[in-house]
């Protein structure tokens, strides 16, 4: 069975406080594209991520979330000057600090900083079609043209708000040349 494969750029989640401290009171982020995962979109808003050795614009996911988390390629993260484990969305206890700078204010995180740990987001049916569980670490083949791989460590998430899509960021998009409609094959 044959899964999408799709890149994510770093971006960012903001809490609704976090994002009046950037934007404005009352601001509401404003929606550019809706992205695969139901309710899910990329904002107009952007903001400047600033680490102890560089900064870097990023885009700001919607809907805003219960916690603030940067998303980043584990070279963004050099380029940041910070350490960023690798970590499922939202497991933000202990990742690294940084400074966010909006046009109407600035937000200092102790936390937040993270690298997506690599993931499919599947529904009940499409789980129980691929004999999947929520949790269960897969590899998956990559049948690129010139750098085919195997992500090993991929972790299966199940809930039946999500569409079929498997996640990987930037650095690992482009270590298997996987540029354009990609589809991965999983590999128990
Ligand atoms: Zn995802």
């Amino acid at each position: 069975m044959k899964v999408l494969v799709e890149t994510s750029a770093r971006h960012l989640h903001v809490t609704q406080q976090d994002l009046e401290t950037l934007f404005g009171a009352g601001y509401k982020l404003t929606e550019r594209k809706s992205l695969s995962q139901p309710g899910q979109f990329a904002s107009n808003e952007k903001v400047t991520v600033v680490g102890p050795r560089g900064q870097l614009n990023m885009t700001i996911l919607g809907p805003t979330r219960k916690e603030t988390q940067v998303e980043v390629s584990l070279s963004d993260a050099r380029a940041l000057g910070v350490t960023a484990p690798v970590r499922e969305s939202g497991d933000i206890k202990g990742s690294a600090p940084c400074k966010l700078v909006g046009p109407k204010g600035e937000v200092e995180l102790a936390e937040g900083v993270i690298a997506a740990k690599r993931h499919i987001h599947a529904t009940t049916a499409d789980a129980q079609k691929m004999g999947l569980t929520n949790g269960q670490v897969v590899s998956v083949r990559v049948d690129t043209a010139e750098r085919s791989l195997v992500f090993g460590d991929v972790v299966v998430r199940v809930s039946d708000s999500y569409a079929l899509a498997m996640h990987i960021d930037t650095d690992e998009s482009n270590a298997a040349a996987a540029a354009g409609e990609v589809y991965g094959e999983i590999v128990k």
